[in-house]
């Protein structure tokens, strides 16, 4: 029921002729929230290790990821021996490198057995979306490999692809094109390469690295560099014709391109062509990913798929990374670093400065966005130099990067990186663990419920125009500190149905903007909802990147109950704008937190979901406490007592009763006092992370 009302509302928006879509991104059916879950990732000693192996068994994480269980060398083939090579000594012979790989493989399988049977259900491993190492003239690396095929032929190798010079990525002038360098240092002798997944003889070797980790009993692979494509080679030309001709009719192709359906080769061009040069790249990535997928799929049933490369841009979700378990986002930008709390940074003797620290914007995304991908979250202490006593991480923030992912994301993860040595990582994850199987129901297949919505298309990146994403990031943390239940919609979310959800709706410095979204916005505010437009220049551009006359964007911008020139920022200044009550009790208090007392209300952030938008009867509200010191000689978490929440009830509904669901501790029931539309409960204690389930029933 809920499947088929989604489908006709996307209907509407995706085009039903052949000619320039209406939605310039790809569409799909809406996939709801999911269980949070744990996640190790650890490139360290593993293989071989028993002790590893038996310290899984406390709290085992459901994800795991190792760089050794791949049994080939990722780059450089499975008859690589760097230290040789390095050393100046003889490499082996194919036949005694076979019985390596042999001996190497029958390793990874007992160590993924072990792994399952301590009790983790995903043992992914690393592998790369392109590149390859090795030396050609000297015959080193994969050249090596490919010399010696036949030596591994009992591996179920392919017929033997053309010379791996030839899958290279290409620059616009046919020259190589290289991701960082070629005289890569961790690779000499020998070169770095950067491949072309839409080249059929890389595919040929990928897929025999990925069945072979199926086939050794591996769940998935960890795919690395998953965005690094920026390729003009022969197979991308002609793939770029087609996607093109696919999209445009005759008729717009002679229009748009002037007949031209050559790639965009100046990535500052900010023009359609760079765009469609852009969406293209996305979707090869997209269905090498699906590809890879299906490879070891064929051979497990089913094979998860976990590429690198959100980096602060989660939205890719709605793109190459759609069809994918997970992507990470590696969060090491920063004097702060990217672990969620109270960061602390000494700057001269006896001065310290302060900074909160939060991922919402990433996590917020994947519900955003609705596709299968979530987040992992994978920050640094630090970068590029680490400072772990004072950005490190602890068992708090082990608690709320883990809140982070179950509040904001729908689901995910925050990543724990090397747990030897770590010994708060397996409580933390025996917690949680357990919290998240208790509330598995509470947790997966709902739907994000908020008082205020932010409008982010991802479409104006493809463009190179970033300022979507950096005010919606501005406007979700103002919003969202004032204690108000933000969600964003994007492009594949935003309908008439969607916006008459929210109270107030945000359009942050949106200037490519479809003359189907200009009009369900001004519907939005002729049924009664609020607009907010951040910048003048809101929608000067159309969804093709032609600019829009000022009298077609006229009424739009005379719908918005305010029009801000720069930031949302101005928001807090002068109060111009009505916001709906916020959740939490502005007694609670704000600023200084960290200080110590009951105030640092303002660290306080709330995402609510429903169980179905359409016919609610079940809200969960997630209180999530900012308010922990991040850094290994930390362990301080300002924690609230009686916090008195100011629930938002869906329209007509009442609420039946109240349940405090805290990581260990027993579930509370709350005593409810309600008024109209709202539920009032006070929470006893929060100290990281807790939501409250509130059961629905309609008023009348
Ligand atoms: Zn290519």
């Amino acid at each position: 029921m809920r499947k088929a009302a989604i489908a006709i509302m996307l209907l509407g928006w995706s085009a039903l002729c052949h000619a320039a879509p209406d939605n310039m991104l790809s569409t799909f059916d809406y996939v709801p929230t999911q269980v949070p879950f744990t996640h190790i990732l650890d490139y360290g000693g593993v293989l071989g290790s028993e002790e590893y192996v038996a310290a899984l068994q406390q709290g085992p994480p459901y994800l795991i990821t190792h760089h050794e269980l791949t049994i080939t060398h990722p780059y450089f083939g499975p008859m690589c021996d760097l230290g040789r090579i390095r050393a100046g000594e003889p490499e082996i012979s194919g036949e005694e490198a076979a019985e390596k790989y042999r001996q190497n493989r029958e390793r990874v399988e007992a160590y993924i057995a072990a792994a399952h049977d301590a009790g983790v259900k995903v043992v992914t491993s690393y592998i790369c979306l392109m590149t390859t190492g090795g030396e050609p003239d000297r015959r080193l690396g994969l050249w090596r490999f490919w010399d010696n095929w036949d030596a591994f032929d009992e591996f179920n190798l392919p017929p033997e692809p053309a010379d791996p010079l030839t899958w290279q990525q290409r620059k616009p002038d046919g020259s190589e094109h290289h991701f960082y360098t070629k005289d890569h240092p961790a690779y000499k002798p020998m070169f770095r390469y950067s491949n072309c997944v839409n080249n059929p003889d890389y595919q040929a070797w990928h897929r025999w690295v990925v069945e072979e980790a199926a086939r050794a009993g591996l769940d998935g692979v960890f795919v690395d560099n998953g965005g690094s494509l920026r390729c003009y080679c022969d197979h991308c030309r002609a793939g770029f014709d087609e996607w093109l001709r696919d999209r445009y009719t005759p008729a717009e192709i002679a229009e748009l391109f002037g007949g031209d359906t050559s790639m965009q080769a100046n990535l500052s061009a900010g023009d359609l062509r760079l765009a469609e040069t852009q969406l293209f790249w996305q979707e090869s990535i997209h269905k090498h990913l699906q590809r890879i997928r299906g490879w070891g799929a064929a051979i497990r049933g089913n094979f998860y798929v976990y590429p690198n490369g959100l980096h602060g841009r989660a939205h890719y979700m709605a793109t190459r990374f759609r069809d994918a378990d997970l992507g990470m986002d590696e969060n090491s930008s920063g004097d702060f670093g990217g672990h969620p709390g109270i960061a602390r940074r000494h700057v001269v003797a006896g001065l310290y400065m302060r900074n909160v620290n939060q991922n919402m914007m990433s996590f917020r995304w994947a519900p955003a966005i609705g596709a299968n991908c979530r987040v992992s979250m994978m920050s640094y202490s630090g970068y590029p130099k680490r400072d772990e006593p004072n950005l490190g991480p602890n068992v708090n923030v082990g608690v709320l990067g883990l809140a982070e992912a179950a509040a904001f994301g729908g689901g995910g993860t925050y990543l724990m990186y090397r747990p030897t040595g770590h010994t708060w990582m397996a409580p933390v994850r025996e917690e949680m663990n357990a919290f998240f199987a208790r509330n598995a129901d509470l947790y997966a297949d709902h739907y994000p419920w908020g008082q205020v919505a932010i409008f982010a298309p991802a479409l104006p990146t493809y463009f190179g125009d970033r300022t979507v994403e950096e005010t919606a990031r501005v406007s979700l943390d103002v919003l969202s500190a004032h204690g108000l239940l933000v969600d964003l919609l994007t492009e594949g979310t935003i309908s008439p149905e969607a916006l008459a959800r929210y109270q107030l709706v945000v359009v942050p410095r949106v200037r490519i903007l479809s003359d189907a979204q200009m009009q369900a916005l001004v519907g939005y505010t002729n049924a009664g909802g609020r607009l907010v437009i951040v910048g003048d220049d809101t929608a000067t551009r159309d969804r093709l990147g032609r600019n829009r006359p000022d009298e077609a964007r006229a009424q739009l911008l005379q719908a918005a109950a305010v029009v801000l020139p720069g930031t949302l920022t101005a928001l807090e200044a002068d109060g111009a704008i009505e916001l709906p009550a916020p959740v939490r009790d502005q007694e609670a208090g704000d600023a200084g937190g960290a200080a110590g007392g009951a105030a640092g209300g303002d660290l306080l952030r709330f995402a609510a979901y429903v169980d179905d938008w359409a016919r609610p009867r079940e809200l969960t509200v997630h209180c999530v406490n900012y308010d922990v010191d991040i850094g290994t000689v930390n362990d301080r978490v300002g924690s609230h007592e009686d916090l008195r929440l100011r629930i938002p009830l869906p329209a007509g509904m009442r609420a039946t009763a109240a349940t405090l669901h805290a990581p260990g501790a027993e579930d509370v029931t709350l005593p409810i006092s309600a008024a109209p539309g709202v539920a009032e409960v006070t929470l006893p204690r929060l100290d990281i992370y807790a939501f409250v389930a509130l059961e629905l029933e309609p008023a009348g």
